[in-house]
């Protein structure tokens, strides 16, 4: 049976139910396998045939034991969670005339549209199956940066084992989002809109840590979280990789690259895992926005957080990318104590500086690009000049960054660029990019889940940045209540 231990603590290892239920390690560090899967080319060849559920229950499969989840619950578990999907094929890729090399992935098809949902419902369907065998129940308290609060919302409602709280910053996130998650009609899913943050999602991961230690909360409410901080998330987020090369390889063998627009490495992350377990990749693009803290981190191994500024690709809006140290771990050689040091080393000084040694471990086969707003709505209008595609500004970042290191990519290898949106989620970006007004940009600007939201009535919390702590604490307590 495969165990699991914090990236900074060595001596305690728990099973897979337990830490997916607790989503973060007790020490504050993400949760990693002893061991990676590894998968062989024979095996993906074997694979080539199959649908995405098929593909994934394959891959889950290979980190779960039956003993946990039965083969049928499982595939179960994951057939249920692309149900909604709009698109029967799940993720739908789709090979670009413009550039012949390259093929969008896109992975906006779930019910809230955006990447999130690719796993999420996996992972919520996931907690409420161990809750509703153990007889417990969880509160869920999701940060978002516009996409993982409607997908979080989406999946959990109605389910009797989870409670969920989904906080956004105002002015962080689009309408269109802010309404996905406003319009649920659902008794256990609540929605707090913070006024006066400065860094966004950034900002309230902070809040829900201090939620998390606040003992008489932790203890009325039981809190977990389906972040990317949880495992679940990210062993989900390695299947669209393994799909994506099986669909695009001519020949089970040959490197292929792929372009990710980043913020907090999650989607990322579970690439760098599949690399790991087997899968040929020549390189990984780290796509960013003007918030170029992972480029900075792979061009000078320098790690700092900075203010987080307001970009069209708002999900990628994001400081602090707390999957890359999941990643520096299994890239590093697995050393528990490395991290550890590298942790404190950050928390005094406030940043942290790789050494060379280090930064060679973790840049091996990684390029990187922060692409500027003007960039990002240029290729969003070239592509729809070009060939009649609308792509979402965050698949534009990724294209964007995809083009420029081209040079530097092994010659004549194909690439993935990750659609991570629906650009129905950003009808003003798409305006602004096609120099039009929204009334008159192309149908996909419009998605009919999103049209229907706007005719229903909001229901939301609202707060203050200023003393949200003592705020959000009495309205969770309360709220909690009145509940039970
Ligand atoms: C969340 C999100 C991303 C970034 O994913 P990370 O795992 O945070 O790097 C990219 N694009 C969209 C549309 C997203 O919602």
């Amino acid at each position: 049976m495969t165990r699991y231990l914090s990236i900074s603590d060595g001596d305690n290892r728990v099973d897979f139910e337990t830490a997916v239920l607790a989503g973060s390690a007790p020490d504050g560090g993400l949760y990693v396998p002893e061991r990676l899967p590894s998968v062989s080319l024979e095996q993906l060849t074997k694979w080539r045939q199959l649908t995405y559920s098929e593909l994934a229950f394959e891959i889950i499969s290979l980190f779960i034991d039956r003993a946990c989840v039965s083969g049928a619950d499982l595939e179960r578990l994951i057939d249920t969670s692309v149900s909604d999907f709009f698109s029967p094929e799940t993720v739908v890729h789709r090979p670009l005339n413009s550039h012949p090399e390259v093929t969008i992935q896109e992975l906006f098809h779930g019910p809230t549209l955006s990447f999130k949902d690719i796993a999420m419902g996996f992972v919520v369907n996931l907690f409420d199956y161990f809750l509703q065998r153990r007889g417990e129940r969880r509160t869920l308290l999701v940060a978002t940066s516009g996409d993982t609060g409607p997908a979080a919302g989406y999946a959990v409602s109605g389910k009797q084992s989870l409670e969920a709280w989904l906080f956004y910053a105002a002015g962080f996130v689009t309408e269109e989002q802010e309404r996905q998650m406003t319009t649920l009609i659902t008794d256990n899913v609540h929605t707090l809109r913070v006024l006066g943050s400065e860094n966004g999602s950034d900002d309230l991961d902070q809040l829900i840590l201090q939620l998390v230690d606040d003992h008489e909360l932790q203890q009325k409410l039981q809190f977990s979280s389906v972040n990317s901080v949880n495992w679940a998330r990210v062993m989900m987020q390695t299947v669209h990789y393994f799909y994506a090369y099986l669909q695009v390889a001519k020949i089970i063998g040959e490197p292929i690259n792929f372009a990710v627009p980043s913020g907090g490495f999650g989607n990322l992350c579970g690439g760098a895992l599949a690399r790991e377990m087997g899968l040929p990749v020549g390189h990984f693009i780290v796509a960013n926005n003007r918030n170029s803290c992972l480029t900075e981190l792979f061009e000078s191994g320098l790690y700092r957080e900075k203010r987080v500024l307001n970009c069209p690709s708002s999900a990628i809006d994001i400081s602090s990318p707390s999957n890359f140290w999941r990643y520096l771990y299994f890239a590093t050689g697995c050393e528990t104590h490395k991290i550890k040091a590298w942790r404190a080393q950050l928390a005094v000084a406030g940043e942290l500086q790789f050494d060379a040694n280090t930064m060679a471990q973790y840049r091996r086969g990684f390029l990187s690009r922060s692409i500027d707003d003007r960039q990002t709505l240029e290729t969003m209008a070239r592509l729809y000049h070009d060939e009649g595609y609308l792509i979402d500004p965050h698949g534009a970042v990724a294209l964007a960054a995809l083009l420029d290191v081209q040079p530097h990519l092994i010659a004549d290898s194909p690439s993935l660029c990750l659609a991570t949106a629906h650009p129905s989620k950003f009808p003003k970006v798409v305006a602004d990019a096609l120099q039009l007004p929204v009334s008159e940009c192309p149908p996909a600007t419009a998605h009919v889940s999103l049209q229907q939201a706007k005719l229903l009535s909001q229901r939301v919390y609202e707060c203050e940045y200023q003393n949200i702590l003592t705020v959000v604490k009495k309205t969770l307590l309360k709220v909690h209540a009145d509940g039970v």
